[in-house]
């Protein structure tokens, strides 16, 4: 058993055989999509999309997850338990429907990374095949000074620890962290680098999306689920809308306490910019794990590191490979049940929202 009601899985494979499963036993229809590339055993690897309520809805909630590959195996499960009591969980109006994006980036998933298989961090790398990146000079310092770059080892990238403390003195912690966080186009071997603007597997399954269900939508609410963020064993929710809009207000009648978003880029704008008779808005949950040390930090570049040039058969990466997944999805029966049991009252949450009027 894996969590609650044998939700949550260990493989990609098998979360997809319990999220097909379960759509067939609320009578959705859906299509999946095989991934070109195999998991790390070899497995097969798919995507499915999934579709509840008419095929002429005016509102469309489309819940999304695996954006950040390991961080799938959470959504994956919220999707499931979703689609096994439809009738409680997503019950639906005649103008009302549910598109579910099972495992959006497999590979990620099945590879336990957090990027896809051309190590671009999707949530920002969507929104950057329809905008120009920006530039991010404090990532290109942080990259230069940690000489990320030079680095031919494990023991290397560990020696490294040390020289934030430097960029901290200059940028500030919070402008450093921040400046990371927000994607960067300069270094394709680095972490949290947004691609170079051409439609990843993933981008172009959601485009697919797009055209085969948000036709005759009015009104759209994107919805990613993703872990890591917010206090352990908790959810929390948040979205790019200016703090006191009335989108703020919105959003906060429906779920009450929101998570701080300083960053306020709306990851899926762009769906109602190729979808121009779409209103959209976007809704972004997490599942909150442990909270991570400024020693710890090296776990995101590392595995970038072995994911391209080490090896991750190598005994040496082995412990920090299972530190960083487990960083992004504990798999323990306490942190399953009390995300879950957390993250449920949400769907009426979010159906709600839907239901209501919309700011202009
Ligand atoms: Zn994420």
């Amino acid at each position: 058993m894996s969590g609650p009601d044998d939700l949550f899985s260990h493989t990609v494979p098998e979360a997809h055989a319990k999220f097909v499963a379960a759509c067939d036993v609320a009578g959705a229809t859906t299509r999946v999509i095989e991934h070109p590339l195999s998991g790390p055993d070899g497995e097969p690897l798919h995507a499915t999309v999934a579709r509840l309520g008419p095929d002429d809805a005016r509102d469309v909630m489309l819940v999304i997850s695996g954006t950040h590959g390991i961080e799938g195996y959470f959504g994956s499960a919220m999707q499931i338990d979703a689609m096994r009591r439809s009738r409680d969980l997503l019950p639906l109006d005649d103008h009302t429907a549910v598109v579910m994006v099972h495992l959006v980036n497999p590979w990620g998933t099945a590879w336990s990374s957090r990027e896809n298989e051309d190590n671009v961090e999707l949530l920002r790398g969507h929104h950057f095949c329809h905008h120009p990146v920006p530039p991010n000079p404090i990532f290109d310092d942080f990259h230069e000074t940690m000489g990320y770059g030079r680095i031919t080892s494990i023991d290397e990238l560990l020696a490294t620890r040390g020289r934030a403390i430097e960029l901290v003195k200059r940028h500030g912690l919070g402008s450093l962290m921040e400046a990371i966080a927000a994607g960067q186009g300069s270094q394709p071997d680095a972490i949290t680098w947004v691609g170079d603007g051409t439609p990843t597997w993933s981008k172009r399954l959601l485009d697919q999306v797009a055209a085969e269900h948000l036709g005759t939508a009015e009104r759209l609410l994107v919805w990613d689920l993703h872990t890591a963020v917010g206090p352990p064993g908790e959810t929390v929710v948040f979205h790019p809308y200016p703090p006191g809009s009335s989108d703020d207000e919105l959003f906060r009648a429906h779920f009450g306490e929101l998570w701080p978003n300083p960053e306020g880029l709306d990851f899926y704008a762009w769906f109602g910019e190729l979808c121009p008779h779409l209103t959209t808005r976007t809704l972004i949950c997490e599942a909150g794990t442990e909270q991570l040390g400024h020693d710890d930090q090296y776990i995101f570049p590392l595995d970038v590191w072995i994911k391209l040039h080490g090896d991750r058969t190598d005994p040496a990466a082995a412990p920090h490979l299972a530190r960083y997944r487990r960083f992004f999805y504990p798999e323990t029966d306490e942190w399953m049940s009390s995300v879950h049991a957390h993250f449920v009252p949400r769907w009426r949450h979010a159906l709600d929202l839907l239901a209501a009027p919309w700011p202009a």
